[in-house]
């Protein structure tokens, strides 16, 4: 399964090449071109399959990010234990007591924590300092640790991608289903005939500031753009009064987005996108939350202006170690992008 492969390789910003060794022969029969640029973004054309319609769009770019969270080796102590650095937005209390992989040689290693004994009275009451932990690889000295890890390491989270309960949802859990789900419903979304150019643009550093999109849509030029993300799911029961409006929930369908931090989306392509759905009989869901920004934030600015926007599978527990998302969500999302991008051949209302 291809997500599993992609959920369970790492890739943190800056360091994609192993996501992009799986998604380019995942790719390869379905497309004309393809090109590695310089800040490493995987960029493929899929040709036109049928007569353009006149007035239709010419290029669509769609992207998913590569990239996953993570952490990176900033020293090594006397004592062989590393030091860190967060790579993307990460909560420091998500870090505790996680088991990792360092570096290319993949060693294993644990960012422990002290134990309760230790704690004191009021200690548990007080936010966690990450800057007393360190990654520990069981070295016993700088020079042992040194033969195999480096500063500059990247520190990925050892979290096996899973199928759980085989109910109505078909949850999975794994890591870096942000946007490993996106690369994935982007592989298949590739395989539809269109009367356009199909831009499949599996971008790098866009958990550092969307910064593989802005040079690909540069170069790509694209009439509309749209990114393909995991987002944010809280549907799980929260304290008493607060906000119960979820921003997206599990097993609702793909999430369709009409601003979020980055971008305020194209109204005639989001109302294209749910009169899609509505049409196929496709469940989906606004994403009801401005929080956080997506690589169609770059997409839009590029050049003089790209329409763009965004639709997400639902993803539980975002940026940590571990995230969940359902199956039923992910089929759903590939069924409305290539609908999406059907529809789009008539062109886009100005
Ligand atoms: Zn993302």
């Amino acid at each position: 399964m291809l997500l599993k492969t992609l959920s369970e390789a790492r890739g943190v910003s800056g360091n994609e090449a192993a996501i992009r060794e799986i998604l380019l022969p995942a790719v390869e029969p379905f497309i004309d071109e393809h090109r590695v640029d310089a800040l490493g973004n995987l960029i493929c054309l899929r040709k036109a399959r049928r007569e353009r319609v006149a007035g239709g769009s010419e290029r669509v770019l769609v992207a998913a990010h590569m990239d996953e969270i993570g952490l990176i080796i900033t020293d090594i102590n006397s004592d062989g234990s590393l030091r860190y650095a967060k790579v993307g937005g990460i909560d420091d209390r998500t870090l505790l007591s996680k088991q990792v992989l360092v570096g290319e040689k993949a060693v294993p290693g644990v960012i422990g924590f002290r134990p309760i004994h230790l704690i004191g009275r009021g200690g548990l009451e007080k936010k966690a300092d990450i800057s007393q932990t360190v990654v520990d690889i069981g070295a016993s000295s700088k020079e042992s640790a040194a033969r195999l890890v480096q500063v500059g390491d990247y520190v990925t989270f050892r979290t096996g991608f899973e199928v759980l309960a085989e109910d109505g949802l078909r949850c999975a859990k794994g890591k870096a289903f942000d946007d490993r789900v996106g690369c994935a419903v982007l592989v298949e979304a590739l395989q539809g005939d269109y009367a356009f150019d199909l831009y499949a643009v599996f971008t790098t550093q866009e958990e550092v500031g969307l910064r593989g999109a802005r040079v690909a849509g540069y170069r790509i030029n694209p009439d509309i753009a749209i990114a393909l993300e995991g987002t944010v799911c809280d549907d799980l029961p929260k304290e008493k009064d607060a906000d119960v409006t979820p921003v997206t929930q599990l097993g609702h369908g793909p999430a369709v987005s009409y601003r979020d931090s980055s971008v305020i989306c194209d109204k005639n392509l989001v109302r294209l996108i749910t009169e899609t759905a509505a049409a196929e009989g496709i469940p989906w869901q606004y994403r009801r939350s401005a929080v956080g920004g997506t690589d169609a934030g770059a997409l839009h600015l590029v050049r003089e202006g790209v329409r763009a926007a965004v639709i997400s599978v639902p993803c539980r527990y975002i940026h940590a170690p571990v995230s969940m998302v359902s199956l039923n969500d992910f089929d759903n999302a590939v069924r409305l992008v290539k609908a999406v991008l059907t529809h789009l051949e008539g062109g886009l209302e100005a």
